[in-house]
């Protein structure tokens, strides 16, 4: 399988400025162990140039936490992808959970900013996942289909190919609470099935599926292990340095 694994650390809103240039600094130092990975930090927006400076000419990437779907012009308050190209972005995660769940924010806005992403060359990583209530009902496999058909409309098999998904379920953020490998592992066998069927089996196989939610030093091992979990994208433990090396440590050596 020649598929890459990333890790991925989304800090979401937390540390200050110089927490966030301090904990980059201890990624870089460990970066060079970890060499059979990608590896990416999502600091808040506000710190991105700091945590850029840090990154800058090692292995370890840039990402942001969000972006709007135009690249300029009269949108107060949000921040475009040409800009944080501009800053030394190379991914972004768009859809995360806490955006559509708490934001509201819909598979329609998500698609328009994947194609507003890969406009100016970022990888978007476009989240999914399915709430606790849903899973109980049987709904997973028809949640994941419809975020994967909203999110990830319109897009050609190009572009498809430099897109990261990321299979997050809901309960399983921030919660404790991971998921099996077993139910990971389902789901992203259908995502691939997905891909397969909306594409061709050179997409399915090339296209990056990162699993989140819960993961750290202790479970990282086995989810990693999976055939179709091409990576994960850490919250909690990826706000500490040497428990994300510790994950990123543990991925496949392709
Ligand atoms: C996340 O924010 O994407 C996430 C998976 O968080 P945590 O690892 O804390 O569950």
């Amino acid at each position: 399988m020649s598929r890459r694994q990333l890790i991925a650390g989304n800090w979401k809103m937390n540390l200050n400025r110089a927490g966030a240039v301090a904990l980059a600094e201890v990624i870089v130092r460990g970066a060079g162990g970890v060499s059979h990975v990608d590896l990416a930090i999502c600091p808040p927006s506000v710190y991105l140039e700091a945590v850029g400076k840090v990154v800058q000419g090692t292995p370890v990437a840039l990402g942001a936490q969000n972006a709007f779907y135009r690249q300029s012009g009269a949108f107060t308050g949000e921040i475009s992808p040409t800009m944080l190209v501009d800053l030394g972005c190379r991914y972004v995660i768009l859809g995360h959970s806490e955006r559509r769940h708490i934001l509201r924010e819909t598979s329609e806005e998500v698609n328009r900013k994947v194609h507003a992403a890969l406009q100016v060359g970022l990888i978007p990583i476009v989240c999914v996942g399915e709430l606790l209530a849903e899973r109980e009902a049987g709904e997973t496999a028809e949640v994941i289909r419809r975020q994967f058909d909203g999110s990830l409309s319109g897009l050609t098999a190009e572009q498809m190919v430099r897109v990261v998904i990321a299979y997050e379920p809901v309960w399983a953020i921030g919660t404790g609470k991971v998921a099996t490998t077993e139910q990971a592992q389902e789901v992203h066998a259908l995502l691939r099935q997905l891909l397969q069927e909306k594409y061709d089996g050179q997409v399915a196989e090339s296209v990056r599926i990162l699993y989140g939610g819960s993961v750290n030093p202790e479970n990282a091992g086995p989810l990693l292990a999976q055939p179709d979990i091409d990576g994960v994208l850490v919250g909690g433990a990826s706000l500490k340095g040497d428990q994300f090396l510790a994950i990123a440590a543990q991925g496949r050596r392709t």
